[in-house]
């Protein structure tokens, strides 16, 4: 068997024997799928879940989206004429947008990357969505992109109207674009140098809070001066008074050690660069957007884009498989190793592998192998 074919039988299978949850709205939901790249088509729209599970059944795409947005004539085109309604708030993390020491080929993914995503995705959450902008947990959806990363959704009235220019500076405020240290507040008070406050709200606490514990957690000037971007002589003049400079930070005062407003300005911007939100901003600002299907199998990995409980708990490489254990023989196509489900593989080019099906499913779709069966 070719390998795709082998990946397409087992999710036909899979969608045979199971009823994907359909998402809120599902009827005024536009579907994409494709099988080659991620969307051939789109404009798809399905009554029920009894109808989107049918199509699965009967068509099993390899990959299948849906959108963001909820609309009065889903299917209808081109996208002016489906009548836009509202679209839930949503954010796109992957592990190809961060840089870890991974030696891993690119298509596959380990707990090193994955746990990087995990952190990223759980700063957006406690450090942005909940204290800055007020939602609640409830409002809140994870969910495993079904490859190397996680989509968080924010549903409800207070976003479903959320014009495309509100979601872009929404963006921009997570990653802190335009952010400028004189709007955080630094700046002269009469001859002192006057700043934020690790207690204030939003940008103006996270970077006094940022440059709190670089200073306090630093272990000698060398570290100190890396970290904040400043000279060995400013470092060590920060570390000698370190007490001092603390405990004016808490009070807003910047000025207990003679360091100047233009160097306070250039650790400011690189606190801003260091704490703000790595993501994909085109997922959060594009209204029209198609994202991976909760509860659909990833065609690249095999895996179930399924709904995370708990961020910190949940094992990407355990939970979200589909497949069981029947052996499965495999021709591997290149040198690699992975772990699924607890189990460690080696696959060497060229060589023959009697895999798990779990794990033959996921090598075959992340092209590793040449052959199967
Ligand atoms: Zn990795």
């Amino acid at each position: 068997l070719q390998p795709r074919d082998f990946v397409k039988g087992r999710l036909h299978d899979w969608y045979s024997r199971s009823t994907v949850a359909a998402p809120p709205l599902v009827s005024r939901r536009e579907f994409g799928y494709g099988n080659d790249v991620k969307i051939e088509a789109r404009h798809v729209a399905f009554r029920d879940e009894r109808e989107m599970n049918y199509f699965l059944r009967t068509t099993t795409p390899l990959f299948v989206s849906c959108s963001l947005a909820y609309y009065e004539t889903p299917d209808g085109r081109p996208m002016d004429r489906k009548g836009w309604q509202g679209a839930d708030l949503a954010f796109d993390f992957d592990a190809k947008d961060y840089e870890t020491p991974c030696k891993h080929p690119p298509q596959l993914s380990c707990g090193v990357c994955m746990d990087r995503v995990k952190q990223e995705c759980a700063k957006l959450v406690e450090e942005f969505l909940i204290p800055d902008f007020g939602f609640s947990l409830q409002e809140i959806g994870i969910v495993f992109s079904g490859n190397k990363g996680y989509h968080v959704y924010v549903r409800g009235e207070r976003v479903h109207s959320l014009s495309g220019n509100a979601r872009k500076e929404l963006a921009d405020y997570l990653d802190g674009t335009g952010l400028e240290p004189e709007l955080l507040g630094l700046g002269f008070s009469g001859r002192a140098i006057a700043g934020p406050t690790p207690g204030d709200g939003g940008w103006r606490g996270r970077v006094a809070r940022w440059i709190s514990s670089s200073l306090s957690s630093a272990a000698d000037e060398k570290a100190l001066a890396k970290r904040l971007g400043v000279s060995l002589i400013i470092s060590k003049k920060l570390i000698e008074h370190r007490g001092a400079v603390l405990e004016g930070i808490a009070r807003g005062s910047w000025d207990q050690v003679a360091v100047g407003l233009k160097t306070w300005d250039r650790v400011f911007r690189l606190a801003a660069v260091d704490a703000a939100l790595r993501l994909d901003k085109g997922c959060t600002i594009d209204v029209s957007r198609l994202l991976r299907l909760p509860g659909s199998i990833h065609g690249d990995s095999g895996l179930v884009a399924m709904p995370v409980r708990s961020l910190s708990q949940f094992d990407p490489f355990r939970d979200p498989v589909a497949f069981g254990n029947s052996v499965v023989p495999v021709v591997a196509s290149q040198d690699a190793s992975f772990t699924l489900a607890g189990e460690e593989f080696a696959l060497r080019s060229g060589k023959r592998a009697e895999l798990p099906e779990a794990a033959a499913v996921y090598a075959a779709a992340k092209k590793l192998v040449s052959e199967v069966g």
